[in-house]
C-alpha cells in the first residue's frame, strides 16, 4: 500500500497530514496486558485498520508483543491478514450474509456464530471443502449487540453440537461483550458476567464444552480479572489508549502521533473573523497559520469551536473559527512559525500534545472514534 510509509531516518519528514505510529509502543503496551492477563492468552483487536494504526504492521507488533490471537468484525479484515502472510489464529465476529464462507474456512478464519442458519451457511461451506469450520458462538448477555438471546441460546447450542458431532464445524469458543466494563461498579458487569455463566454452563451441559470462553475487553482486562477466562479480547489499550482512567494509566503509551505542517502563515489585525460563519474574531493584532488538515482527515469540526489546541514549536496555539473540510487555521499569536514546521494535533503528550482520551473528553467523543476516524488514504509512517 502506497499510504504506508517506513521512516528511514531523520530526514524523510512527511509533508502535509500524517500519522506516526510508534510499533515499539504496541508491542510494550501489548506485553503490559499480557502480564496484566497473567497467563491467559491476548486476543488483539485489530478491527477498523487496527483503530486506525494500519492493520497489518499494528496486528504484527502486537503479536511481538505476547498476544497469540487477532480478532477483527469484517471477514474481509481477517483475509487482508492473511494475504500479509500472518498465520496467528484470526477470529472474524461480524461476517455478513454475503460472506465469502468458502475463503474464511480455506483460510483458516475462526468465525463467531449467533444464529443457527448462520451456522448453517458454514456447515454448508465446511462441507463443501471437505474441511471443518472453527466456530465461536456468541452469546448476548446484556447489549443486544451481537449474540443469541437468553431465548434463542438453546437452538444455536443445539445446531451446533450437531454440526460439531456430523464433524463439519469444531465449535472453538464461546464470547459475550460488555457493555460498561470501562464504568467500575457498574451493576450490568456482575448481570452479564452472571449471564455468561449460565449460558457456558447451559452449553456444556448439552454437550458443547468448547476450549475459549471468552468475555474480557481491555476495561475488564485491566480491572475486572474474574471476567478474563480462557482469553482476553484487547484493543483499545494495545494502542495505549487507557480504557478506565479512574482507576491509573497501566503504563500504556499512545502509539499514534496525528501531524500536519503549516502551509502558510499571515498577519491580521484585530477584530478579524476568522473562517466559516467568522465565529472567531482575533482578540488583538495577531499572526495565523493555515494548516492543511481538517474533518475530512479526521479532526473533528467541533474542535474549533472547543478551541482545542495544537502545538507548533513545543507551544500550543488554539484553532480559530471552525475545522474546514481540509483546512483549519490557528491564532499563533506573536509566534511566527515557518510554512512547513510541523503541528502536533494529539500524541503521547511529550511535547505539551494533547492525549487522544484528552481531546475525546473535551469534544464529549470517545478515543476509539477520533483515531478510527483517520482515513486509511492519510500516509501512516511506522516508527520502530
Ligand atoms: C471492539 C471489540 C473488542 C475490543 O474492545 P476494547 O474496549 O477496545 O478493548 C473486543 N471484543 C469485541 C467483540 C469488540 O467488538
Amino acid at each position: 500500500m502506497d499510504s504506508m510509509i517506513r521512516r528511514t531516518g531523520t530526514t524523510d519528514v512527511a509533508q502535509g497530514t500524517h500519522a506516526r505510529i510508534d510499533l515499539a509502543a504496541i508491542s510494550a503496551n501489548t506485553s503490559i496486558l499480557a502480564s496484566a492477563a497473567k497467563g491467559t492468552p491476548v486476543m488483539a483487536v485489530v478491527k477498523s485498520n487496527a483503530y486506525g494504526h494500519g492493520l497489518v504492521p499494528a496486528a504484527r507488533a502486537a503479536l511481538a508483543g505476547g498476544a497469540s490471537r487477532l480478532g477483527v468484525a469484517h471477514l474481509e479484515d481477517a483475509l487482508a491478514l492473511r494475504r500479509a502472510d500472518i498465520t496467528a489464529p484470526i477470529l472474524a465476529w461480524l461476517p455478513l450474509c454475503q460472506a465469502d464462507y468458502d475463503a474464511a474456512i480455506l483460510a483458516d478464519i475462526e468465525l463467531g456464530v449467533e444464529t443457527p442458519w448462520r451456522l448453517a451457511l458454514i456447515t454448508e461451506a465446511a462441507e463443501r471443502n471437505c474441511y471443518p469450520a472453527r466456530v465461536h458462538l456468541e452469546v448476548d448477555t446484556g447489549m443486544s449487540r451481537g449474540g443469541a438471546t437468553r431465548g434463542d441460546w438453546p437452538l444455536l447450542v443445539e445446531a451446533a453440537r450437531r454440526a460439531q458431532g456430523a464433524g463439519r464445524i469444531t465449535v472453538t469458543g464461546v464470547f459475550s461483550h460488555f457493555a460498561c466494563s470501562d464504568i467500575p461498579g457498574h451493576p450490568s458487569i456482575t448481570a452479564q458476567l452472571d449471564a455468561f455463566e449460565e449460558a457456558v454452563g447451559y452449553a456444556a451441559a448439552a454437550g458443547v464444552e468448547p476450549e475459549l470462553r471468552h468475555l474480557a475487553n481491555s476495561a475488564a482486562l485491566l480491572t475486572l480479572p474474574e471476567t478474563h477466562y480462557d482469553l482476553v479480547r484487547t484493543g483499545l489499550a494495545v494502542y495505549g489508549l487507557n480504557p478506565v482512567e479512574a482507576l491509573g494509566d497501566f503504563g500504556l503509551r499512545p502509539a499514534m502521533t496525528l501531524c500536519s505542517t503549516v502551509a502558510a502563515v499571515k498577519r491580521i489585525p484585530a477584530g478579524t473573523g476568522v473562517m466559516y460563519g467568522l465565529t472567531y474574531r482575533a482578540p488583538a493584532d495577531t499572526t495565523v497559520a493555515v494548516v492543511p488538515v481538517g474533518y475530512a482527515d479526521g479532526l473533528p469540526r467541533g474542535a474549533g469551536t472547543a478551541g482545542i489546541e495544537l502545538v507548533v514549536a513545543g507551544r500550543r496555539h488554539r484553532i480559530a473559527g471552525v475545522v474546514g473540510m481540509e483546512q483549519t487555521v490557528l491564532d499563533v499569536g506573536q509566534d511566527l512559525p515557518s510554512p512547513g514546521e510541523e503541528v502536533v494535533l494529539f500524541g503521547p503528550g511529550d511535547d505539551g500534545e494533547l492525549t487522544v482520551v484528552e481531546l475525546a473528553r473535551r469534544l464529549d467523543m470517545v478515543p476509539a472514534e477520533i483515531v478510527a476516524r483517520i482515513p486509511a488514504t492519510i500516509p501512516r509512517i511506522y516508527e520502530s
